[in-house]
């Protein structure tokens, strides 16, 4: 695989959190922290995407991650492509290659892809032009590195620290993405108390994850916890879904009031959505005092703009001349 940094350091793709350090994921953080803007103040406005045109491709259903990349690039003044991959020539049969040939030939920078087939970014990264970069917005079950970031980043914000913490992920961990990334990025920032929660047939073998604890039941993993991360049972991604019963996955892993009782009384509670509340979370978790779900949003904006400004940063230094 071409490495995602250039030799200067620089970002030059973002597909996977594996191999970037902590100066690197610090760097990100401390740019998109700079970015951020609460909702109600006025949003941030700057001209670091100038004359960069970004294609998003999502080959697969996205709310936040798609708007959050589409407003990112559009108030760094980026021109954006949002292509609609279901008149798109892909459902025609053209491969993925092809269609980003297609929109290299119109001085189209940057792809941001969402893919259910893992190895497709980092397949791309090896065939794109070499002014040309690649980020994942999501890889099949693999990968999901700007939601990785954006959940440390939450927590940066709320915790000031990472060493320390107890960060419990609750719910379908074999088949999250998110939980890939976000243990990358915590486990690379300094988290050592990282607990994956979950019935056994949702936890993933033992070859992963390692340096977490495993947990099959939510009492025990979210005990003391700092941060409890819930996360949707991934159906899309199961062979068979039929025979798992919400209401008796409620009772068993669903997250209410009596059972955050039992995690720090300062404990954040996260979800990167779509949330199936009353399945994987209850209402009065979900908007409650503890909840941070919709900070992750607002976070996911500041972030996509930071990995952004890095990556134009860098492809100035590999652009053509004219
Ligand atoms: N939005 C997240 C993802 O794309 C989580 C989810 O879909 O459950 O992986």
């Amino acid at each position: 695989m071409r490495a995602q940094q250039d030799t200067a350091g620089g970002l030059r793709h973002l597909i996977t959190l594996d191999g970037l350090d902590r100066e690197a994921l610090t760097g990100i953080l401390d740019r998109a922290e700079s970015y951020r803007r609460l909702p109600g103040q006025p949003a941030y406005e700057g001209r670091e995407l100038a004359g960069t045109t970004v294609a998003n491709l999502f080959f697969e259903p996205s709310t936040r991650t798609r708007a959050s990349f589409d407003l990112a690039s559009r108030r760094l003044g980026a021109h954006v492509l949002n292509l609609d991959v279901n008149s798109s020539s892909r459902a025609k049969g053209e491969t993925m290659l092809d269609t980003i040939y297609t929109l290299e030939a119109m001085n189209t920078d940057v792809f941001v892809i969402r893919d259910s087939e893992p190895g497709m970014p980092e397949f791309l990264i090896d065939h794109v032009a070499p002014h040309v970069s690649v980020i994942s917005a999501g890889e099949a079950h693999v990968s999901h590195p700007t939601q990785g970031l954006l959940d440390a980043l939450t927590i940066r914000i709320h915790k000031r620290r990472f060493a320390g913490l107890k960060v419990a992920i609750v719910g379908d961990i074999k088949h999250s993405r998110v939980a890939r990334s976000t243990v990358r990025a915590l486990q690379t920032l300094g988290t050592t108390d990282l607990r994956i929660v979950g019935p056994e047939s949702l936890l993933p073998g033992e070859h992963e994850f390692q340096g977490a604890q495993r947990f099959t039941r939510l009492e025990d993993g979210i005990a003391g916890a700092d941060v409890v991360m819930m996360l949707r049972i991934q159906k899309e991604r199961m062979a068979q879904s039929a025979s798992l019963d919400d209401a008796a996955y409620f009772r068993e892993f669903g997250l209410d009031l009596r059972r955050l009782r039992l995690a720090s009384p300062e404990a954040l509670v996260m979800h990167p959505g779509p949330m199936n509340r009353g399945v994987e979370i209850s209402s009065e978790v979900a908007d409650g005092p503890r909840s941070v779900i919709r900070e992750q949003v607002n976070n996911g904006v500041a972030v996509r703009m930071a990995v952004l400004a890095a990556i134009a940063a860098t492809l100035t230094r590999h652009r053509r001349p004219l």
